[in-house]
């Protein structure tokens, strides 16, 4: 990982960008790379922006995002659970602007196999935000995986076969920190979103390479 990198994260809802890559954020920060993190959603569903439950949600995002050295945050609310009703150019247009504003190098966002929907929009909203054409700052995106989305999807879409491994031993516990920042939505064991299954798959990740905790990624693009 080079230093001096911008670096964005495009993730559904808030919670997603401490499950996929949580480590990896913190990683990148610790090296002095400048992350930016942009939500689609509020996360909760609500036919009112100002509810309870979406202000709570905030709070534990600024909370979790703290904790993983992030600085700025950019939010949308896009209706949670139905970004495919929102015709796809004005999703990519709002992931456009702020790829012109903050014109990063390294792109992190959802698995275009997820279960979830969101997330499949979302994907197809940054790859179409971040098209390889003349002046794009973008030289790699990597899409995470979300335990409860990627694996719970059918296997007749494309299957999550990962290329990238980040080694993520040291920044484990500002992770597992940040998650307990999403506690709300979090599930108890035995369960796919479960504190146990998400450090499971960051066990078998690292050690399947030899190191002892590691977030793995699909390779979308790298441009040398
Ligand atoms: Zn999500």
């Amino acid at each position: 990982m080079t230093t001096k990198n911008k670096v964005l994260v495009v993730a559904a809802h808030s919670d997603d960008e401490a499950l996929g890559c949580g480590g990896t954020i913190a990683k990148h920060a610790h090296n002095g790379d400048e992350v930016f993190v942009a939500f689609m959603t509020d996360g909760v569903g609500s036919r009112e922006p100002g509810c309870e439950e979406s202000i709570e949600r905030h709070k534990c995002s600024e909370r979790a995002l703290d904790v993983l050295g992030v600085k700025t945050t950019f939010r949308f609310d896009f209706p949670d659970n139905q970004m495919d009703s929102v015709p796809l150019l004005s999703i990519s247009k709002k992931v456009e602007s702020i790829v012109s504003e903050v014109r990063p190098t390294i792109v992190y966002t959802h698995f275009s196999g997820d279960l979830n929907v969101d997330h499949r929009v979302t994907n197809q909203a940054v790859l179409t935000a971040c098209r390889p054409q003349i002046g794009c700052s973008v030289k790699e995106i990597y899409c995470f995986e979300v335990l409860s989305s990627t694996e719970w999807s059918t296997k007749a879409r494309e299957v999550f076969l990962p290329q990238k491994v980040v080694d993520i031993s040291n920044f484990w516990e500002r992770k597992k920190r940040a998650l307990i920042e999403y506690k709300k939505e979090m599930r108890a064991s035995p369960h796919s979103r479960s504190f146990h299954s998400v450090e499971a798959l960051a066990i078998l990740r690292g050690e399947c390479h030899g190191i002892d905790r590691a977030e793995a990624f699909y390779v979308e693009r790298i441009i040398g």
